[in-house]
């Protein structure tokens, strides 16, 4: 292991230890030193997944620094498996209904805004929405299939 000072894109200094034989470590050094630092890339990461949380109307979420821009991410991710989710149960169906699940789902997600909690059901991100769901919505999404079923007739 060999310690190395890459001067990375961002302009920040990292020390990296780096393994392997001489040119394995110097090709790997040379990678690195084209490539951002990762604490820049980690902030990107969370701009971006900040920015597409806001995009979606979804409210700024509560906690310590840290703790919103790892549960900005989630949320994303949250956001994006509902989406997935929506465009697999709409797939053949009125074209309406993708957009009104979309929209159900991020008023659901909307709710809560603890970074905490947000961070707590980071292994369970596929069921956030039978969590957060009040039997309101149950009855709303019923009326949504329907109003679906009836528009493709
Ligand atoms: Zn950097």
């Amino acid at each position: 292991m060999t310690n190395y000072a890459i001067h990375h894109t961002c302009g920040h200094s990292v020390d990296t230890n780096l393994t392997g034989n001489c040119q394995a470590r110097d090709n790997r050094a040379a990678w690195l030193a084209k490539q951002p630092c990762m604490a820049c890339v980690r902030a990107s990461e969370a701009a971006t997944a900040a920015a597409g949380n806001q995009a979606q109307g979804l409210p700024a979420l509560t906690g310590s620094e840290k703790q919103i821009v790892w549960a900005e991410q989630l949320r994303c991710e949250a956001m994006r498996r509902a989406t997935a989710a929506a465009t697999t149960q709409a797939a053949g169906q009125h074209e309406s209904l993708r957009d009104d699940l979309e929209a159900m789902a991020a008023r659901i997600i909307s709710r809560q805004v603890s970074a905490k909690w947000w961070i707590d059901q980071r292994h369970g991100l596929t069921r956030v929405l039978s969590l957060l769901a009040t039997p309101e919505d149950r009855t709303d999404l019923a009326a949504i299939v329907a109003k679906a079923r009836a528009a493709a007739k």
